[in-house]
C-alpha cells in the first residue's frame, strides 16, 4: 500500500487473519467465522445539550468473539468513528487478549463524536446515554468497555455509575480505567510501554543485544513514547536515546538526550522541537534513522514498502496500533528487521486492565510491585510464544504473533462446538 492511501481497516483485519488461517490450515468454517463479529449493536442516542437542544448522537458496540471470555475493548470518541474502524479494533483485541492469554475475548465501541466541542456536562450527559442504550449487553460476565481514544477515566465512572444505577448493585468491574478511588488498578498509566519495554528486554536476549548499550528512537511522544523513554533507561538498565518526535516535528542528538529532561520539555512547552542540544530531524527521517531499537508510538501505517527498505533498526517495538502496512512487513522480514507487532507489543495496557478486573471481582487490591511482576511474567511469556511459532515456521513475528492467538480463538470456538 502507497503511504497516505486510504485502506478499510477492517479489511486489513480480515486480510491478516486470512493469513494466519491460511498457515494454520484451519476450516473454511472456521476461517468464516473468524472473519465477522459475533454481535454487532448501533445504538441512536439523544443528547440535551447546555443550550436546551437535542443532539443526536451515533454509537457502537462490537462483541468480535466472546468463546474464551467476556469480549473487552475500549471506547472510542472520535468524529471519524464508523462501525468498520470500531470492527477492526475489536477483531485486534481478539487477538492481543489472546496472544497475552488472558481469559477474555475481543469487543470494541465508539461514538461518532467530537468530543472537543462538547462540555464537562454534555459529555456526562452522552456516557451515561452511551450506558442506557448498551447497558443490557455489557457486564463482567458479559463485555468490558474502558479508555480509548479520547475517552478517559472520568468518562469510565459516569459510565460505571449509571449501570450500577441500573442495576441497582456495586459493579465496579463492568469497565476498566477507572480512576484509583473507585477501583482502578495501580499501574495502569504507564502499562502499555513498561509491556513493551519488557518484550524489547526478551528480544534483546535473543539477538544477542545489550538494551543497555543500544540506542533507541521514538515516533510519538504522548502517553506511549514519554513512558517507553524513561522506562527503557530504567527498565534495561542505560541505552541511548538519540531522537524523538511529536505531532509538530522532532529532535535528534547522537550523543544522547536525558529522557526525563526531555519528557518534562515536552509536558511544560507541548513539544519537543526546540529542546536543548538538539538539531531538528523530520518524522520520516527519524524512522530511518541508524539506530538499535525504534518505537513507533504515534500513528499508523507509517512504515510501508516506501520506507521499509530504508528502515535500519535492529528491533522494531510496535507501540502504535497498525503503524506497519502488510507490504512492508515482508519486506523488513527479508531484510533482518526485526518487528514487535502492535498486538503483543502494547498488549500491556490490556493485561493491566484486566488485572484491574481481577482486583475488582476479588474486592482485594495488589500493590504496584504485585502488578509489575504479573504484567512481566503475562508479556515474557507471550513474547516467547510467538518468538517459537516465529521460529518454527519461518514467518514474519506478526503473523507468527497471528497464529498463535488465531490458533487460540479456534480451538476454543471448537471446543465448544461452535465450528
Ligand atoms: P497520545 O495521544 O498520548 O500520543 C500520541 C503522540 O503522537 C503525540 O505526542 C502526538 O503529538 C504524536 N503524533 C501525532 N501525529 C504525529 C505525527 N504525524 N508524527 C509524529 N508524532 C505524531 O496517544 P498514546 O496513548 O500514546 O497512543 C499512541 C499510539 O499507541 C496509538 O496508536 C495508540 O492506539 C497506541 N496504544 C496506546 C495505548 C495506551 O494505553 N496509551 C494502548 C495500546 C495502543
Amino acid at each position: 500500500m502507497a503511504k497516505g492511501e486510504k485502506l478499510n481497516p477492517f479489511e486489513i483485519a480480515q486480510r491478516q487473519l486470512d493469513e494466519a488461517a491460511e498457515k494454520l490450515g484451519l476450516d473454511e468454517a472456521t476461517r468464516e467465522f473468524l472473519r465477522w463479529p459475533m454481535r454487532e449493536f448501533k445504538v441512536t442516542l439523544p443528547v440535551r445539550m447546555d443550550d436546551g437542544t437535542v443532539k443526536v448522537f451515533h454509537g457502537y458496540r462490537v462483541q468480535y468473539n466472546n468463546a474464551r471470555g467476556p469480549t473487552k475493548g475500549g471506547l472510542r470518541w472520535h468524529p471519524d468513528e464508523t462501525i468498520d474502524t470500531v470492527r477492526a479494533l475489536a477483531a485486534w483485541m481478539t487477538w492481543k487478549t489472546a496472544v497475552v492469554d488472558i481469559p477474555l475475548g475481543g469487543g470494541k465501541g465508539g461514538i461518532t463524536c467530537n468530543p472537543k466541542e462538547l462540555s464537562e456536562r454534555e459529555k456526562e450527559r452522552l456516557a451515561r446515554a452511551y450506558i442506557r442504550a448498551v447497558g443490557r449487553v455489557l457486564g463482567v460476565t458479559k463485555d468490558v468497555p474502558a479508555p480509548d481514544v479520547y475517552t478517559n477515566p472520568q468518562i469510565m465512572a459516569w459510565m460505571m455509575d449509571e449501570y450500577e444505577t441500573l442495576m441497582g448493585e456495586n459493579h465496579p468491574g463492568v469497565i476498566t480505567g477507572k480512576p484509583i478511588p473507585l477501583g482502578g488498578s495501580q499501574g495502569r498509566n504507564d502499562a502499555t510501554a513498561r509491556g513493551g519495554i519488557y518484550v524489547v528486554r526478551e528480544a534483546c536476549k535473543v539477538k544477542n543485544m545489550d538494551p543497555a548499550k543500544a540506542t533507541y528512537a521514538i515516533q510519538g511522544f504522548g502517553n506511549a513514547g514519554q513512558f517507553a523513554a524513561t522506562l527503557h533507561k530504567e527498565i534495561l538498565g542505560g541505552g541511548k536515546l538519540v531522537a524523538v518526535s511529536d505531532s509538530k516535528g522532532g529532535v535528534y542528538n547522537p550523543d544522547g538526550i536525558d529522557p526525563e529532561a526531555i519528557v518534562k520539555y515536552k509536558l511544560e512547552t507541548g513539544q519537543v522541537s526546540g529542546f536543548p542540544g538538539t538539531k531538528p530531524i523530520s518524522n520520516e527521517e527519524l524512522l530511518e534513522l541508524d539506530v538499535d531499537i525504534l518505537y513507533p508510538a504515534a500513528l499508523e501505517n507509517v512504515i510501508t514498502e516506501e520506507n521499509a527498505p530504508r528502515i535500519k533498526a535492529k528491533i522494531i517495538c510496535e507501540l502504535a496500533n497498525g503503524p506497519t502496512t502488510p507490504e512492508a512487513d515482508h519486506i523488513l522480514f527479508k531484510n533482518g528487521n526485526f518487528v514487535l507487532p502492535d498486538f503483543l507489543a502494547n498488549a500491556g495496557g490490556v493485561t493491566v486492565s484486566y488485572f484491574e478486573q481481577v482486583q475488582n471481582t476479588y474486592n482485594f487490591y495488589w500493590d504496584l510491585e504485585e502488578v509489575h511482576r504479573m504484567l512481566d511474567r503475562k508479556m515474557t511469556k507471550a513474547f516467547y510464544d510467538v518468538y517459537e511459532m516465529h521460529k518454527k515456521h519461518n514467518v514474519h513475528m506478526r503473523l507468527a504473533a497471528y497464529m498463535v492467538a488465531v490458533s487460540r480463538v479456534a480451538e476454543a470456538c471448537k471446543l465448544r462446538g461452535w465450528v
